[in-house]
């Protein structure tokens, strides 16, 4: 019952809950009458460990909403308030900036080898409680437990590079055009960063961004979204027990048109990172303009997955598979158009049934799940629209196609068959676990349909052919291809979309370059 009315709510609002002030609990948690076990025990495992955090970090203090106002963080998968965290607003996130611009001055001035040195503890800290980072993000995000890790990993991965990166910010020295000058190039930190981050990674999506942004001697004020703040301050915690100072990372959430508007309004805030839908992508970015900030978006993706005849098919299928439902599809690179040829239709199809009639849905607490919920009641409309579009336009429902028996925002592995181009399936991200197969009969078509979007973040394409794979490759208008292979990420590599998927990388040596400045010097009579 109590858990019913937590769905309504979350469907009439569309987001979470916010309570005024006396609603809040002294520590900030709350536990739901109908607490599950398993979740229980993991909360209790993680206040154990010091990181269930509920309050935003200005200035290296954990601090409440100044109007006391709360927001409540559900578990996607139950519906059980986990946590009331502090809903923030401008005047908070004015006084982030103000410590993040007064810590720049000091953190800036560091070595770079200081710098490292408190980077590669912050590494070894989220790695040795890596258990208790997981545990929170499946509880507040839903993935599989085993996702949730690989993303402890993969998150931590970016703090361990660019505290090494932070020691080769080299600059250049220019061959003079006349004897007696000498031409310098230092590379500078940006100043202050406003990093807004997505649910969908709710630690490596922040790690990627703060962790070249303190290599270079930025400082960051970070807001993490609304419905996963939980791993970020957990993240936060463990910064400040590593030593990165008081202001150098701040953590501001809640009301996220006053956060974005108080960041972009700032002149104390030279750069805007930020990760999520392209629709706010395009907003932050207009409203840059009037302080001329740098910015760097990592926005949405329509990904392609081309299926050629001579590919191995039982490559094509472990690969599309993992390139679609991972998160159950809620990611910026899943697979959102499988495009298979003709001549391997029927046989990729129903091999690639079988394999996602596999996947396990369920709790991701529960060690065999391989497919949690969806982030909220919005998120399965979305797609229970995508399917009504596609399937009164002509295409057909192979698999699933509708909600899972588990009630919640649980929805069926679905595979969606002759899927065209007039459809929002192809059009749009659908970002949830539906895989639709598009027909095509040459490589020049495949090409076209793929590169018939606005977006250009991620595409795969399966084949045996090395020529092919160039080809393809290189006419393929994204900022990521996968050859063979459907899990491409890594923090060795740049990550970044063309056309309407964003600007700039993250990751890899190219990262640090968001968040530093060129300067010039010249220097004069030196005869
Ligand atoms: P979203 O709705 O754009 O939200 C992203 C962040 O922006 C959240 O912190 C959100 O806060 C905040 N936000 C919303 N409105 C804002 C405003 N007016 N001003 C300032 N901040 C604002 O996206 P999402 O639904 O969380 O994430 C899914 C999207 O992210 C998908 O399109 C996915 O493809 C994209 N994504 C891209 C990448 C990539 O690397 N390219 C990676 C992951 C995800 P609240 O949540 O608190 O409202």
């Amino acid at each position: 019952m109590a858990m019913a009315m937590a769905m309504r709510r979350a469907a009439a609002l569309g987001a979470r809950h916010i309570l005024g002030a006396s609603s809040s609990s002294s520590s900030g948690i709350l536990r739901s009458r109908h607490m599950s076990v398993d979740a229980a025990a993991a909360l209790e495992r993680i206040r154990a460990a010091g990181l269930l955090r509920t309050q935003g970090l200005i200035g290296g203090k954990w601090i409440d909403a100044y109007d006391g106002k709360t927001i409540e963080v559900e578990n996607p998968a139950t519906g059980e308030i986990l946590a009331n965290v502090s809903c923030m607003g401008s005047r908070e996130t004015s006084d982030a900036i103000a410590s993040a611009h007064t810590t720049f001055y000091s953190w800036s001035k560091l070595t770079a080898s200081e710098r490292s040195k408190a980077l590669r503890k912050w590494y070894d800290l989220i790695i040795s409680n890596k258990e208790e980072l997981a545990l929170l993000m499946t509880l507040e995000q839903g993935k599989p437990i085993k996702e949730a890790l690989g993303e402890v990993n993969y998150g931590a991965s970016f703090i361990e590079y660019f505290a090494e990166e932070a020691k080769r910010i080299y600059g250049d020295i220019i061959p003079p055009t006349l004897s007696d000058r000498r031409l310098l190039v230092l590379k500078q930190p940006v100043g202050v960063v406003g990093a807004i981050t997505p649910w969908n990674f709710p630690l490596a999506m922040i790690t990627r961004k703060v962790g070249p942004a303190l290599a270079c001697g930025c400082t960051v004020v970070v807001k993490p979204s609304e419905f996963t703040p939980l791993t970020a301050l957990a993240a936060a915690d463990l910064a400040l027990q590593a030593g990165i100072p008081a202001g150098a990372l701040n953590v501001v959430m809640g009301n996220a048109p006053e956060i974005g508007d108080a960041l972009l309004q700032s002149t104390q805030v030279r750069k805007i990172t930020f990760t999520g839908s392209t629709a706010v992508g395009k907003k932050l970015m207009a409203g840059s303009a009037d302080t001329v900030k740098k910015v760097s978006l990592e926005l949405g993706g329509n990904a392609p997955c081309i299926v050629f005849d001579d590919a191995d098919i039982d490559v094509a299928i472990k690969g599309s598979l993992a390139a679609k439902f991972r998160n159950s599809g809620q990611t910026c690179v899943c697979a959102n158009r499988i495009l298979v040829q003709e001549g391997i239709y029927e046989k990729f199809a129903s091999a690639f049934i079988k394999a996602v009639q596999s996947l396990q849905v369920g709790n991701g607490l529960e060690e065999s799940t391989s497919q949690g919920p969806l982030i909220n009641e919005a998120a399965v409309q979305k797609v229970e629209k995508f399917i009504k579009d596609a399937t009164s336009k002509g295409a057909h429902i192979m698999l699933g196609g509708k909600r899972h028996s588990l009630g919640m925002t649980f929805y069926e592995p679905t595979v969606v068959g002759n899927v065209s181009n007039d459809m929002l399936l192809f059009r749009e991200e659908a970002f949830g676990p539906v895989a639709p197969l598009v027909p095509f009969k040459t490589e020049e078509d495949a090409i076209h349909m793929a590169n018939d979007t606005n977006a250009g973040l991620a595409a795969y394409i399966f084949t045996k052919s090395i020529p092919r794979s160039w080809r393809v490759s290189e006419a393929l208008e994204y900022g990521l291809v996968g050859v063979n292979e459907g899990l491409i990420s890594t923090e060795v590599a740049p990550f970044g979309g063309v056309k309407q998927s964003g600007l700039g990388r993250e990751g890899s040596k190219y990262g640090v370059d968001e968040y530093l400045e060129l300067k010039y010097i010249c220097m004069g009579n030196l005869n």
